[in-house]
């Protein structure tokens, strides 16, 4: 069973769906050679690929080509469906930072051969997640970041999500039914690149969150 953590305690959720957007930011699909999309790009993970801060990513003996994404991760709160934009936020719990990380190279030979991206995306470890953040007052303007070993590799900010939280909830609720412990990841911003045996992955929500992981 895979769990998330709250901040200063409480208690824990059980993970329910991970619903992923992909090409959420402009200038990470202009550097995946992407258009930017009429509507949110959606991928699941299951709830093992689940684990936490001091954890370790696993690399996957089928991929030579594994990608950081950092991305903020919404917690849904209370469940529902068909939930209009102008209560979509009284539907999270709290926030998070999380990795998508990423089988590029499978990524992209599904994307050639019309295939699913469930191996690429889904894999053991592949959904690191920090504890969750409650009470955030605007998820619209907070500083993601991805250091490794130390050297900053990819910053961005939320406000420049193409679609915004609410618009997400609405769109994912009118296809899927959203349960309290479901996770969203938001998209990443640009900069996503490869990571090594042995490297040290420190991602941050601007001071509110923070996410530690060694690549094994
Ligand atoms: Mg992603």
């Amino acid at each position: 069973m895979s769990t998330v953590f709250f901040q200063n305690g409480g208690p824990s959720l059980r993970v329910g769906k991970i619903l992923c957007l992909g090409r959420n930011y402009a200038e990470h699909a202009k550097e995946m050679n992407a258009g930017v999309p009429e509507n949110p790009v959606v991928f699941l993970k299951p709830p093992t690929a689940i684990i936490h801060s001091g954890e370790s990513v696993i690399l996957p003996a089928f991929s030579h080509d594994v990608h950081h994404e950092v991305e903020m991760v919404v917690v849904i709160g209370k469940g529902g469906k068909n939930i209009p934009r102008s209560a979509a936020l009284d539907h999270v719990a709290g926030y998070a930072v999380g990795l998508d990380m990423t089988l590029r190279d499978v990524q992209s030979d599904a994307k050639k051969k019309g295939l699913p991206w469930t191996l690429a995306k889904g894999f053991d470890t592949s959904a690191p997640v920090s504890e969750v953040v409650k009470n955030v007052a605007d998820p619209h303007s907070l500083p993601l970041s991805l250091k490794i070993n130390g050297e900053l590799r990819q910053e961005g900010n939320t406000r420049s999500m193409i679609f915004s939280v609410d618009a997400i909830i609405a769109y994912l609720s009118n296809v899927f039914t959203l349960e309290e412990g479901d996770l969203i990841f938001t998209g990443t911003p640009k900069g996503v690149g490869a990571v090594a045996r042995g490297d040290i992955l420190e991602a941050a929500l601007g001071s509110l969150a923070h996410l530690r992981v060694r690549i094994a």
